[in-house]
């Protein structure tokens, strides 16, 4: 007998998941390796020993190990806050008069207001374990480095952050969210590292990018004593951290009998999705079960939809490893109205070779359709969502229409990775009327491409 399926679904603290997911372990065909970016020979653990945390590098590697233990620091952390709720969006099916039963799984109860904490914590908790005094990292918008500097300010490391120059300027309240909890905060490109004085001499003026900011970032730790780079996105291990998400959901469906049709999350980097997908990915791969899988990214951004699978460089300096993934070319540039965030030009390798072999479908949205959804959501279910996951808002309710139309009992689970309250200036430019969409043409692409690297 099905138990009574309450409103929101909290996990009790003794049914938390006690273990990461690794779906690499269950993929027949594993993910091209990290190249060295000078001898394009594959990574070895003592090269990027000296970019990473030790730990880290481990399960950056690690395709055979299924489950990594979660470490109890990094489990009592977690109990601050989560479980996060998963919720049944009751109100959202009755505005959309579809016979679709429609969950999400809400990540912006925290004070980051989005997922990054979840491998935010287990990054700064393996940079104490080693004994080093700091990490550097870039943040775009802020969610990242506002996570961080929460997670690092926990276990008493330094926090250096380089952001992104337009958000630094144009996001004051996020940098002061980061300098709150103690992190300092540098506008990228800067004057403090050579890689930033040669983007600054090159393009005087420019707002920067995340791509840039890495390379500076990257370029900081290791001219620092006792520090480390850490990113918040893309990388193998920050999928593994974020399979909590998932592994949460599953444990959450499985209890009350629920099974979902459709899987939808936003794909910036691609953790946030690969988390939410991980542990139902992985039953699929055994062949237990089947699920539709999609990724939604932005229009103006579409590296999965309109993206070349290739080896490419993850950072603007190309001081970082070489990842085949599906990219734009890391001399991509998103239009300077793009307004809602997952701007880099790449995509985690799990997820690309995922969607490689046709195990993932990918979807791209305009932003203007994306504010719509994002409005629809929050006037009827309360929670005013951030750009990034409204992108799994739009498709969401995309498929619950359609299911409107075929009279199918779809059960869609999406991912609703965080909360928008300073992206208010987007929400403006929307209701404003004065927000564009802007879909880059052939040429514009043709023109990112063309700064991939030439392999042999
Ligand atoms: C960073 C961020 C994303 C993008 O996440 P990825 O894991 O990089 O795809 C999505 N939503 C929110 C709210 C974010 O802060």
């Amino acid at each position: 007998m099905a138990k009574e399926i309450p409103y929101k679904i909290y996990l009790e603290e003794n049914e938390m998941p006690k273990y990461w997911y690794n779906v690499r372990a269950d993929m027949k065909k594993k993910p091209a390796p990290l190249l060295n970016p000078v001898t394009h020979a594959p990574m070895t653990h003592e090269e990027l020993s000296k970019v990473f945390c030790e730990e880290l590098v481990k399960q950056e590697l690690d395709e055979t190990t299924r489950e990594y233990p979660i470490p109890q620091e990094i489990l009592d952390f977690y109990k601050m806050y989560r479980p996060s709720p998963l919720v049944r969006a009751y109100c959202l099916e009755k505005k959309l008069n579809t016979p679709a039963k429609i969950y999400y799984k809400f990540e912006g109860n925290n004070t980051s207001g989005s997922h990054k904490l979840n491998s935010a914590i287990a990054q700064a908790y393996y940079a104490k374990k080693q004994g080093l005094k700091g990490v550097t990292t870039e943040t775009g918008a802020g969610q990242w480095g506002t996570a961080l500097s929460m997670a690092c300010s926990y276990f008493e490391l330094d926090c250096k952050v380089y952001m992104v120059k337009v958000s630094y300027e144009q996001k004051p309240f996020r940098r002061e969210v980061m300098r709150t909890y103690g992190a300092s905060v540098t506008p990228s490109p800067s004057d403090t590292t050579e890689v930033g004085r040669k983007i600054l001499a090159e393009f005087p003026g420019t707002g920067g990018s995340l791509g840039c900011a890495i390379s500076e970032a990257v370029e900081a730790s290791s001219k620092l004593d006792g520090y480390r780079y850490v990113l918040g996105s893309v990388l193998n291990q920050v999928l593994l951290h974020q399979s909590v998400i998932g592994m949460e959901c599953k444990i959450a469906m499985d209890k009350y009998g629920i099974t979902p049709d459709i899987i939808i999350g936003c794909a910036g980097g691609g953790s946030n999705l690969g988390g939410l997908i991980s542990p139902f990915m992985g039953e699929m791969l055994r062949g237990e079960k089947k699920y539709q899988f999609i990724a939604v990214e932005p229009a103006s951004c579409p590296s999965l939809t309109r993206g070349k699978y290739a080896y490419d460089y993850c950072d603007t300096g190309k001081v970082c490893p070489l990842q085949k993934m599906y990219t734009l070319g890391n001399g991509f540039m998103p239009a300077s109205n793009h307004a809602g965030g997952l701007r880099y030009h790449g995509m985690s390798s799990v997820l690309s070779e995922l969607y490689d072999q046709g195990l993932m479908e990918a979807r791209n949205v305009e932003q203007t359709s994306v504010f719509a959804a994002a409005e629809e959501f929050a006037r009827v279910e309360g929670i005013l969502p951030a750009p990034e996951s409204s992108h799994a808002i739009k498709v969401a309710m995309d498929e619950a229409i359609k299911c409107r139309e075929t009279g199918e009992e779809k059960t869609i689970l999406f991912g609703l990775t965080g909360t928008g309250y300073f992206d208010l200036v987007a929400y403006q430019k929307f209701n404003d009327g004065v927000m564009v969409d802007y879909i880059p043409t052939e040429e514009d692409l043709a023109k990112g491409l063309r700064s991939l690297p030439v392999m042999e």
